[in-house]
């Protein structure tokens, strides 16, 4: 592995694996895949829910020393607001509350700025997403635009593309959409929501799921064809090249 792993790393395919939220399906189900594979992604806390997760019994949110755990596997902790309103209806003033009293409240539990934003149900306009870049580096989408194939070397971080995992996706689909990134230099980011070992909601992903389209990502990976790294790193590399 190693003349491949010193390749220049903007010249093979990168891959982001995103989770919405920060819920406990995603530290009990999700954390514990992401790990046994050694790939790191960025996880979005909704900082309102994981304050209140740590005064609950069963809480649906992470609590903060949950999201530490993500952390210390390697993982970006970005924001996905406060109170997870649709920024297009508020005010401006509730939209900078939203975005700095998370930033402040990330940074305050685990000592680390974060620079990725999650608009709250992929809502934004011309006006939260000139808010959302005066606070943040990056900014997530949750459908559109580029449908999570990014281009390296242009790819606006306003307007990062991502595409969703859900109940319905075929991982064998993922898998070949991650071995066409490796192919094209495509930045290929993955969004989750939650994670379900029986029957799954609309919006989760059944954790065989995961781990099938997890094991195709770090086989690519160890092949030296794909790069795994979180928002923040990927989209360092998507700029320099
Ligand atoms: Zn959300």
């Amino acid at each position: 592995m190693a003349g491949r792993a010193q390749a220049d790393e903007a010249t093979r395919g990168l891959l982001t694996i995103t989770f919405d939220d920060a819920n406990w399906t995603q530290y009990r189900h999700g954390l514990p895949v992401m790990r046994e594979y050694g790939v790191p992604g960025t996880l979005f806390v909704i900082s309102g829910r994981a304050n209140e997760a740590g005064r609950k019994q069963r809480a649906w949110g992470m609590t903060w020393a949950q999201v530490a755990e993500f952390r210390d596997a390697g993982w970006e902790i970005g924001s996905h607001s406060v109170s997870h309103p649709s920024l297009p209806g508020i005010s401006d003033a509730e939209i900078v509350r939203e975005l700095d009293t998370s930033r402040a409240d990330i940074e305050q539990q685990l000592h680390q700025r974060p620079v990725s934003f999650a608009s709250p149900y992929g809502d934004y306009d011309a006006r939260t997403l000139s808010l959302i870049g005066d606070h943040y580096a990056n900014h997530v989408l949750a459908w559109g635009g580029t449908e999570g194939r990014n281009r390296i070397g242009d790819t606006d971080p306003g307007q990062i593309g991502r595409m969703q995992i859900d109940l319905r996706v075929d991982p064998e689909a993922v898998c070949a959409e991650m071995r066409r990134a490796a192919e094209r230099e495509i930045w290929l980011v993955l969004m989750f929501h939650g994670f379900s070992v029986a029957d799954a909601g609309p919006y989760e992903t059944p954790t065989a799921t995961l781990r099938d389209i997890v094991v195709c990502a770090a086989d690519l990976r160890d092949g030296g064809h794909l790069n795994i790294v979180t928002l923040r790193d990927g989209m360092a590399i998507a700029a320099a090249h």
